[in-house]
């Protein structure tokens, strides 16, 4: 499912927008200032930003730039008043994908959605994750955090791979084994609790308290990346 982040500060507007999103499958999660705006952003994991121009504090052109300064490459649509501030998303270079004017309506948004993440799922081959610091390149199977490349082993990549793929959903240790392990006969759950373990030493910022790789007692883990 397409995660989307709303960034807006009138909360009918922003609520009217999440139902909206929601309906038409994507999962939306409203902010409704800038400075929590860059901040959620990298922590990654969104597919795509609706940035309303006009916010408490940061604007949105502020948070438009700050993001990709800080080297996310999260399609953003900016959501902006009639007149000057669309003429400001062109004429400034900002980097934003799109724009939309208020009022749109909730299918031409949609439609426009549609059109920027097809677009940068086409400009970008390399299937690359990003969460918090940590960037995943499936394809070249290639693993940074912070910028220093990790090694990761070939099972500790599907581990991870898996867990991506089901993220925000809680996956039991059989589901694990079987996702990662596949036919394998005589595995016991301890292996993986030794990958688990592994993977969190080497992308966690503190492996004790994991805020990536979250143990959901009783039933397995859940990645919240
Ligand atoms: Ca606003």
């Amino acid at each position: 499912m397409k995660r989307i982040l709303i960034v807006e500060d009138e909360p009918t507007i922003a609520i009217g927008l999440q139902d909206d999103l929601e309906l038409e499958g994507f999962h939306a999660e409203v902010v409704s200032d800038g400075t929590t705006a860059v901040a959620r952003a990298l922590e990654g994991g969104y597919d795509l930003i609706l940035l309303d121009v006009m916010l408490p504090g940061k604007d949105g052109f502020t948070v438009c730039r700050e993001i990709q300064r800080a080297g996310l490459r999260t399609p953003i649509i900016m959501l902006t008043a009639r007149g000057q501030e669309a003429d400001k998303v062109t004429g400034l270079g900002l980097g934003a994908d799109d724009y939309v004017t208020k009022p749109f309506s909730p299918r031409e948004l949609v439609a426009r959605i549609q059109a920027v993440l097809r677009r940068a799922s086409e400009a970008a081959p390399a299937k690359v994750f990003e969460f918090g610091e940590v960037e995943i390149d499936f394809t070249r199977l290639e693993a940074s955090r912070k910028g220093e490349r990790v090694d990761l082993t070939a099972t500790e990549f599907k581990l991870l791979r898996a867990f991506v793929e089901h993220r925000g959903r809680v996956l039991s240790i059989p589901q694990l084994l079987d996702l990662v392990w596949g036919k394998e006969m005589f595995l016991t759950d301890r292996v993986v609790y030794t990958h688990v373990n592994n993977l969190r030493g080497k992308i966690e910022e503190d492996p004790s308290r994991p805020r990536f790789i979250v143990s959901v007692r009783g039933a397995g883990y859940r990645f919240d990346g």
